[in-house]
């Protein structure tokens, strides 16, 4: 497949002078580095979110408020944009098949559509060959009923529009697992075998309109509540042919999708000798984002090629090429806890702190597990890192790690 090659800053200068504009579904704090990124290249941007103070739309030339599959705004968006991306999987696929059609837009509507499903995407990883958590679909009473006692306890997720743990229950006997379908009004579901877990990974890679893939070596991340807390971003985060293994698996699913843009794939690793490392090995899928991802927010910081430009260079069809980290990085999420009783939070003392960089989103109003900010920290050598790090998350109440 071959695409645009979509150069960045304004054309014919002497002339009319009509700068490239790209696009982007959705208004949220991923939206906004993908703005930040594109418009640090040259190009003008707009976002579509009804949201009236999203943090994307807040640092948009161009913001499109209406709902997602209102027919007026992807029209605006058409008329002003020379390609369109999205920053996050609930998109309505239909949206992105309207674009598709007319602008180049990446990722397809068809990729989002599996990542978006967990029944489709988890067929689509295990056609992949890469190993997922056992798994059921239910859908019907007789699934719920056919439910295999090997896959208690297990979790049972919605197979759409789950976030940050919401819409999932954890369960241990068959009568806790119907009372949770029932809590969650009987719609669709998958229920996963809850697993040992030793730890969690992620891979971020960005694929062409040619095929051709540039990755950031694997982040271990730690999630609280469902939530990512901490990536661990460093070259000694984890052994060396798991993380070999990992990329290779996300290349593989990528692959398989015809992906164009940035695709995190979330893992699981295994505690070693138990019952399912036996089975499945140290290394599960867990999912995919289609799109730029909070565990790769490190790369803004510590590497040459930001996660979020990568997207503005698949998107435009620029050369991709492979980013280089240069510092140890760790980073912290900034969560809507910490501004209990509207206290702002000791920036000023977290900033006193060697090579911290601080990122808030623009978000007017704090809520518990509310993504508002992240911060990174980036050190000569990860021990540093480390030592910043839990000094920044004591100052800021933030539990150790
Ligand atoms: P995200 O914000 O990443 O989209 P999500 O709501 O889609 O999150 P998952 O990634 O499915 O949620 O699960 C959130 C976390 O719950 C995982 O990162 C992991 O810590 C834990 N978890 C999920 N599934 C399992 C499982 N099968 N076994 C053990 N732990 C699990
Ligand atoms: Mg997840």
């Amino acid at each position: 497949m071959s695409g645009p090659i979509l150069l960045p800053g304004a054309t014919g200068l002497n002339g009319s002078g009509q700068p490239t504009t790209l696009g982007v579904m959705g208004g949220g704090q991923l939206g906004r580095m993908f703005v930040q990124a594109a418009q640090r290249m040259g190009y003008f941007t707009a976002v579509l979110d009804p949201d009236v103070i999203s943090p994307a739309g807040l640092v948009s030339h161009y913001h499109i408020q209406t709902d997602y599959l209102d027919e007026t705004g992807l029209t605006q968006l058409l008329q002003r944009c020379a390609a369109v991306t999205t920053e996050f999987e609930n998109v309505p696929a239909g949206a992105l098949v309207t674009l598709g059609a007319a602008r180049p837009t990446a990722p397809s509507a068809d990729a989002v559509a599996i990542a978006q499903d967990r029944s489709k995407e988890k067929a689509h990883l295990a056609r992949s060959g890469v190993p997922v958590a056992p798994y059921a679909v239910i859908e019907t009473a007789e699934q719920l009923a056919a439910v295999v006692d090997d896959l208690l306890p297990g979790i049972l997720k919605t197979a759409r529009l789950g976030y940050d743990g919401k819409g999932q229950v954890r369960v241990k006997t068959r009568a806790e697992l119907a009372q949770a379908w029932a809590e969650l009004k009987r719609v669709p579901c998958v229920l996963e075998q809850m697993l040992p877990l030793a730890s969690e990974c992620s891979v971020i890679l960005a694929r062409g309109w040619d095929g051709a893939c540039v990755h950031y070596a694997p982040q271990v991340n730690l999630h609280r509540a469902g939530i990512l807390a901490v990536t661990q971003a460093y070259e000694e985060n984890m052994p060396l042919a798991l993380a070999d293994q990992a990329v290779a698996a996300t290349k593989k699913i990528a692959d398989e999708l015809n992906y164009v843009g940035v695709l995190c794939v979330e893992f699981f690793v295994l505690q070693d000798g138990t019952p399912a490392q036996a089975a499945l090995g140290s290394l599960v899928v867990n999912e995919m984002a289609p799109r730029p991802h909070n565990s790769g927010h490190h790369t803004l910081d510590a590497c040459d090629v930001s996660q979020f430009e990568l997207q503005v260079r698949t998107l435009t069809g620029l050369p991709l090429t492979q980013p280089r980290q240069h510092s140890a990085a760790i980073m912290l999420n900034l969560l809507g806890d910490l501004w209990v009783d509207d206290a702002t939070p000791p920036w000023n003392q977290v900033l006193a702190l060697p090579g911290v960089h601080l990122h808030l989103y623009g978000k007017l109003k704090a809520s518990l597990g509310r993504k508002m900010g992240h911060l990174t920290v980036t050190a000569a050598t990860s021990a540093q890192a480390r030592v910043t790090a839990l000094r920044a998350a004591e100052i800021l109440g933030i539990e150790a790690f």
